[in-house]
């Protein structure tokens, strides 16, 4: 049994179409998986009956954004029911946030020199959830920057005139709407946001006072050791382990099924839904 249960497709920020993630899902031995595209469930359906063909277990899935204390944190929902008023409601909602902050960022970017950059990035997007990838790849493609990497230093990473959060629902706010739908709430890569260990702390005590019920133990690219004081939080907190690649395409992110192991102890989000 191999869980993926974090990673993106063409449906947000990713480089493949539902299906070939799933295909690819299928090459690397992942058994379940969930498709997390920024703020959309759209892929769902695709991923879902690809997955059918590999005999895999997809779980619906989403990666919601959300802020706390000023700081922009990432809550995915497992296993939800994509049909539920509320998150429907709740994905529109994010859905013109997006769209909104989209048209802020291009005017910064405008102010930067980018002209022209919203017609680029949104014609980059062709549909999916806009974000900050989309300005990033119109940034290389403008000869702005020379990679990703630069995009973000430059333009759209934190304190840069593209890095705009503060639009996006309290952390409280996106794991209701979660576990209304029948969902885990899981507190995303949190070796992501430099944060020291009382701040983390404190956002998961926050989180978990909302609602919150997981964590990412076991993420691409997490440190071992990292891991292990994720599952000393979960053990504190009652929360269930969440593990995933975060794959949002071929190199230089990591591959589908590819991450650390999960630390001894912990229960796993997938014992939850196998009760
Ligand atoms: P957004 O959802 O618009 O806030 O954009 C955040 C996304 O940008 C993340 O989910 C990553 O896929 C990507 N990202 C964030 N930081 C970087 C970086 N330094 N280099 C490349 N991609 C990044
Ligand atoms: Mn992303
Ligand atoms: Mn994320
Ligand atoms: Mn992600």
């Amino acid at each position: 049994m191999l869980a993926d249960l974090h990673c993106h497709s063409l449906k947000s920020d990713g480089q493949l179409s539902p299906t070939d993630l799933v295909d690819r899902a299928a090459e690397m031995g992942v058994t379940m998986l969930a498709l997390t595209d920024h703020d959309t469930v759209n892929g769902i359906p695709e991923a879902r009956e690809q997955a059918q063909k590999h005999n895999i277990e997809l779980v619906s899935g989403i990666e919601f954004s959300s802020v706390w204390n000023g700081i922009g944190i990432h809550v995915v929902g497992l296993g939800f029911d994509e049909h539920h008023p509320d998150m429907k409601v709740a994905i529109a909602r994010q859905e013109s946030c997006r769209l909104e902050r989209a048209k802020t960022i291009a005017q910064r970017l405008e102010k930067q020199g980018a002209i022209g950059i919203w017609e680029k990035a949104e014609a980059i997007a062709n549909g999916a959830q806009i974000g900050r990838p989309h300005f990033a790849q119109a940034l290389i493609e403008m000869e702005k920057v020379s990679n990703m990497a630069q995009a973000f230093k430059r333009y759209l990473g934190a304190g840069k005139p593209g890095d705009v959060k503060t639009m996006w629902p309290d952390i409280s706010e996106v794991v209701g709407w979660i576990r209304a739908a029948g969902g885990v709430a899981v507190v995303a890569h949190p070796d992501k946001y430099k944060m020291t260990r009382t701040k983390l702390k404190c956002m998961l005590k926050a989180f978990s006072e909302a609602g919150g019920n997981g964590l990412e133990v076991v993420c691409g690219g997490m440190e071992a050791s990292f891991s292990r004081r994720m599952a000393e939080f979960c053990d504190e907190f009652g929360f269930m382990a969440s593990q995933g690649s975060d794959f949002h395409g071929p190199r230089p992110w990591s591959e589908l099924g590819k991450f650390g192991k999960m630390p001894e102890g912990v229960t796993p989000v997938w014992s939850h839904w196998a009760e």
